[in-house]
């Protein structure tokens, strides 16, 4: 993981020294090279200097392909977070750059309107002064011109970081959500249970876990495909619930989870009833026999966060709780309140 606690001066001299190897290479001015040569600057990062090093001595310069692949390889596949503070690092400069060179382009066209007034009158009065004038003017023009195709390259640069930028949020939220249903995947759960789990261990936690019941039978009577289609319906009445307030996932196969921060238990237990009806109201067409099919049910389980215990217990619980439902008869909620409840 890298370091961002440095101080400014610091952070400052690495990017110099950054801008300054980026300048030598093939590569162009992008997001991808700059992150490559801050890490490599910053001293920190021994297996990437080791290849820059390598690379360098044999190729000379690096290219686009050298560059990307060491961004890949030191960069984004370990460490993405890192790889996003980079590029919007990146931006920043690229930004501050093509606002100063904008300042500059607006005083230069000041400058040579100046001039241009002043070489006609002089011309005049003073050819010989009126011939150097013309060749500053010229300069001037030139210079002007410059600055336009250095604006021009900034922009489009601040376009391909804005890309990276969107690709690189992208992958992080594609990583953690269920292709089947949209909702959030386990692993993006477990995040979000231990941030909640840090962030608020006093307040009032509920969590639910709920099962398909009989999915196996489903599957087997209609098909696998039918059998995607029960797991979106369920899936729409979590997401309608949870809305903004709670968050659901798709936990795995045909098991679901919904975390409620600042939520009673006898909150949570209307939520989870209300889940139960919705999902047993729930119709779909069996495309192959053109029915209706609507005896789908879930069973779930329910729980308080106990302050000072391990998510582990908390989830272990929850499904104590589904287990009991299933027990009894399945289509319904079961609620348990603490470790010694669930004994
Ligand atoms: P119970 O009421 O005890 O939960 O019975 P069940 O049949 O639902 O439970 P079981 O765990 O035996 O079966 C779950 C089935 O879910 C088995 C598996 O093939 C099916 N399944 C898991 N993931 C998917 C999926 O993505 N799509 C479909 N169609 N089926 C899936
Ligand atoms: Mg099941
Ligand atoms: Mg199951």
């Amino acid at each position: 993981m890298m370091q961002y606690e440095i101080t400014k001066e610091k952070s400052a001299e690495y990017l110099r020294q950054a801008i300054h190897h980026m300048s030598q290479q093939d590569a162009a001015f992008h997001p991808v090279s700059y992150a490559v040569w801050y890490e490599y600057s910053s001293g920190e990062h021994a297996r990437l200097i080791d290849e820059v090093n390598d690379l360098i001595e044999k190729e000379k310069k690096l290219n686009e392909k050298s560059t990307a692949h060491l961004f890949h390889k030191h960069i984004a596949a370990t460490d993405p977070d890192s790889a996003k503070v980079l590029v919007e690092r990146f931006n920043q400069v690229v930004t501050d750059i093509t606002t100063s060179t904008k300042q500059a382009g607006q005083e230069t066209s000041q400058f040579k309107k100046s001039l241009d007034a002043w070489s006609g009158e002089i011309q005049q009065l003073e050819p010989q002064l009126g011939a150097q004038l013309g060749s500053l003017l010229s300069d001037t023009l030139q210079m002007q011109s410059a600055m336009h195709g250095l604006q021009h390259k900034l922009e489009s640069s601040l376009e391909e970081i804005s890309d990276l930028k969107s690709e690189i949020m992208k992958a992080k939220q594609e990583a953690i959500s269920d292709g089947l249903t949209g909702l959030m995947n386990r692993k993006g759960f477990d995040s979000a249970l231990h941030q909640c789990l840090d962030t608020l261990p006093d307040q009032e936690t509920c969590l639910v876990i709920a099962d398909i019941d009989f999915f196996k039978k489903v599957n087997d009577s209609y098909g696998h495909l039918f059998g995607d289609k029960v797991i979106q319906a369920v899936a729409r009445v979590l997401k309608t619930v949870s809305g903004n307030l709670y968050t659901a996932a798709r936990y795995g196969g045909e098991e679901f989870v919904l975390l409620l921060p600042h939520t009673s238990m006898e909150t949570a237990r209307e939520i989870a009833e209300n889940i139960r009806r919705q999902v047993a109201a729930i119709t779909i067409k069996n495309n192959v026999s053109q029915r209706l099919i609507s005896n789908i049910t879930i069973s779930l389980g329910l729980t308080v966060y106990q302050p000072g215990e391990s998510v582990d217990s908390f989830i272990t619980r929850a499904d104590q709780a589904l287990y009991t439902s299933k027990a009894k008869g399945r289509n319904r909620v079961t609620m348990i309140e603490d470790a010694l409840a669930a004994a």
